[in-house]
């Protein structure tokens, strides 16, 4: 939308550094609340509150796997997708490795330790981290940012978020379904399930989905149990955490 727009050079160079900004905190693997303060000059501590903090995600150094991928979008010309890059540097001799003689290159081939999916997640986050960018009016080419020369050198470190395995398709849009599907009541009194799941966390440092998970959080917030008994029938409260919980969810919920 911003390639496509009609804006100056100046709009459209600051409405990128606006959505590379906004990218950046939603792969940061540290606190949110810091990144987010940072951006309007504000220096922070970890809040020991935001999903990062709370469930640290596990990060992998990408220095090498970033150089390789970035030599592959140079020595290619800058003119590829990832799909394409992907093959080149996992040395797979498809129809258009052959036809651009890419297999020649020196870059074919370096990355066949990495396994495909693993690959898509590096281009990806070299796009968001803002080392690479697509460009939209040559199909999605990635090109490489002035930023990227540093790790080119070798004078610069990337790490990148570990990436949980992929679930199944029908498994995302299942987990989707009831979220989308929330009245405006409902989804006030999941906020304050959340909320109150976010302090029962700190309270006991543990990572929130320990106290219950999200989908056990909806439950609650769509059928109202109006007793510990209604309570009790909710998929994911157990005995234990009926005692435990139980009295404190049900003043949440009838206060
Ligand atoms: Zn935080």
């Amino acid at each position: 939308m911003i390639d496509q727009s009609e804006g100056s050079e100046d709009y459209r160079r600051v409405s990128f550094a606006k959505l590379e900004a906004l990218l950046g905190l939603c792969e940061t693997a540290g606190c949110r609340r810091v990144r987010l303060l940072d951006y309007f000059g504000e220096a922070s501590t970890p809040c020991g509150n935001c999903d990062t903090c709370l469930e640290p995600p596990q990060t992998w150094d990408a220095t090498e796997a970033a150089r390789k991928a970035m030599s592959c979008i140079f020595r290619t010309g800058q003119r590829f997708g990832s799909r394409h890059l992907i093959d080149v540097l996992r040395g797979q001799n498809t129809d258009r490795v052959a036809q651009w003689g890419h297999h020649d290159l020196s870059v074919f081939g370096i990355g066949a330790d990495i396994e495909e999916a693993a690959w898509r997640d590096v281009f990806r986050q070299l796009v968001t981290l803002g080392f690479v960018r697509p460009d939209h009016a040559a199909f999605g080419a990635l090109r490489l940012t002035d930023s990227s020369r540093p790790v080119l050198k070798g004078e610069q470190r990337i790490d990148m978020r570990r990436m949980a395995p992929r679930k199944g398709k029908s498994a995302t849009i299942r987990r989707k379904a009831p979220i989308q599907g929330v009245s405006d009541a409902d989804a006030t009194l999941l906020e304050r399930l959340r909320a109150w799941r976010g302090e029962q966390a700190r309270e006991q440092s543990v990572p929130a989905y320990v106290i219950f998970h999200d989908a056990t959080l909806s439950a609650i917030a769509s059928s109202r149990p109006r007793d510990m008994g209604e309570l009790s029938t909710i998929h994911g409260i157990g005995a234990k955490k009926l005692e435990r919980y139980g009295p404190s969810l049900m003043t949440l919920l009838h206060d």
